[in-house]
């Protein structure tokens, strides 16, 4: 089982420490960089995220590098006055990027879409409606009615290369309104392992029972709050009844079936679990 695997968007080297440390991050917004969004969208000049030279703005503290690395959402403008302000070209989705960014601007700009995300999305309080306002330099959000603390949420979802009883075959589904085939994937609920969720989530989508449910890697997947983790399953028997709520097919594709399939989602961990299986045969 691997150990270190460096997923894209994982392994974030920004010092997330000095984000309680007031008096650093005084002086540091002026020679930081300052990302810009809008509505989950990175503001970019020339296919490059922009750095405003300046905001007044509300920041989130993404990090220290040699500078301080910050971010700031225009989404209450328009999406072309936003473009303006920035002094950028266009907004565009950040997995579309993918290919020109080297790994680390990747993880910044997907860990900083998340915590905007989040930050536009707990501006009240769940328990009282209260206005919430930042602390830790965005990490937290206080409400300002009955003081509720209100920190980044993360949900997390896992990932499932199912093996069939042989080992020579997994299984794919292809999800309502898709085009393509996937791995299984879902949402864990509260009350479950992340095991659980694997057994379960088979068992409702695909009428697949399993023997063994193995972790094998986890993925940072702020679009917009995910922790995918993933695991290989082996199942008991060859049966597959699709639920078809969910998925329009689900069967079992060899090898050579999967890689005449191409790689639909190369920043995916999916991809990761899929060629990791590729490799075994
Ligand atoms: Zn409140």
């Amino acid at each position: 089982m691997p150990s270190d695997v460096t997923l894209p968007y994982n392994g974030l080297t920004l010092d997330r420490g000095p984000r309680t440390d007031a008096d650093w991050l005084a002086g540091a917004l002026d020679d930081g960089q300052i990302l810009a969004f809008w509505q989950d969208r990175c503001l970019v000049a020339g296919g490059r995220p922009v750095s405003l030279p300046h905001t007044d703005r509300e920041v989130v503290f993404l990090g220290a590098a040699q500078a301080g690395v910050f971010a700031t959402d225009l989404s209450d403008l328009d999406a072309e006055a936003a473009v303006r302000e920035a002094g950028a070209d266009a907004a565009v989705d950040i997995r579309g990027l993918f290919g020109d960014l080297d790994r680390q601007e990747a993880a910044t700009l997907a860990y900083a879409r998340g915590m905007l995300h989040w930050a536009r999305n707990q501006r009240f309080c769940g328990a009282c409606g209260g206005r919430t306002a930042a602390e830790q330099a965005g990490h937290l959000r206080r409400c300002q009615d009955c003081a509720k603390l209100h920190f980044p949420r993360i949900e997390p979802a896992v990932i499932m290369l199912v093996e069939s009883p042989d080992r020579r075959r997994c299984l794919l589904a292809k999800h309502r309104g898709a085009t393509s085939y996937s791995t299984l994937a879902g949402f864990v609920e509260i009350g479950e392992s992340l095991e659980d969720a694997v057994r379960r989530e088979l068992n409702e989508e695909a009428g697949v029972r399993v023997r063994d449910v193995g972790y094998q890697a986890s993925q940072a997947w702020p679009f917009p709050s995910g922790l995918m983790i993933g695991f290989r399953a082996l199942a008991a028997t060859d049966d597959v009844t699709v639920d078809h709520d969910e998925l329009t097919e689900a069967r079992w594709f060899t090898r050579d079936e999967v890689r005449a399939l191409g790689d639909g989602r190369p920043d995916s961990i999916e991809s990761y679990l899929v060629e990791t299986w590729l490799g075994e045969g």
